[in-house]
């Protein structure tokens, strides 16, 4: 009778865990965070580059420092 319980247990806690695992997300790929970026021109080259990327004066875009020097000289 003792060992009926103690293999019950084993029974329950192999069940527990075999509910558990599909519950966590393994396999679920962080597309959340690469989305579609929001895409602006250089206004000097007029390359396209991901706006975090740019660099920024006045609202207008540019591809690098040197083209901001550049055309707002
Ligand atoms: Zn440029």
């Amino acid at each position: 009778m003792k060992y009926l319980i103690l293999l019950g247990v084993v029974f329950a806690v192999i069940w527990w865990i075999k509910l558990s695992r599909p519950a966590t997300p393994a396999d679920k790929t962080s597309t959340a965070t690469d989305g579609p970026q929001n895409m602006v021109r250089c206004a000097h080259c007029g390359l396209h580059l991901p706006d975090n990327e740019a660099v920024l004066s006045r609202n207008t875009a540019y591809c690098s420092e040197a083209h901001r020097v550049l055309a707002e000289s």
